[in-house]
């Protein structure tokens, strides 16, 4: 089975990583939009999306929103290849996580505050798969 690879540039880590910081103490939540090559993900644009949830534990997105995000992304010519949000402890998916990425199969990235890393990861045929983040310094 081939390697899955978020691709990334450093100038989209620090923006996210800075809006997640400013939804403290709640977890903030992004999409991601862009192309998928083969087995990499490449990211285009990241979409600021609120948690209506305005939760530390959880977070939940505008339907509106997501909406609204879809359409411009069909409109550019890309798709949601991800889904961003953070947690204060841990970076593994919860179980309620894991319930939303099994109705939506896409690359899900998550922030872990309290050891400021990333980690990302697709449940494929129910397994939870860790994909490979590469940074780009462009
Ligand atoms: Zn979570």
């Amino acid at each position: 089975m081939t390697e899955i690879t978020l691709l990334m540039t450093e100038t989209q880590i620090n923006s996210i990583v800075c809006s997640t910081r400013e939804d403290l103490p709640n977890e903030s939540c992004s999409l991601l939009l862009g192309k998928m090559v083969g087995d990499e993900y490449n990211v285009k644009v990241l979409k600021k999306m609120s948690n209506i949830a305005n939760s530390q534990y959880s977070f939940n997105i505008d339907p509106d929103e997501l909406m609204k995000v879809y359409q411009s992304a069909s409109k550019e010519g890309l798709d949601i290849i991800g889904i961003y949000h953070s947690h204060l402890v841990g970076s593994r998916p919860s179980s309620t996580d894991l319930s939303y990425m099994r109705i939506n199969p896409v690359i899900w990235l998550i922030y872990e505050l309290s050891n400021s890393r990333f980690k990302a990861y697709m449940l494929i045929d129910d397994n939870l798969k860790e994909v490979k983040i590469k940074v780009s310094t462009v």
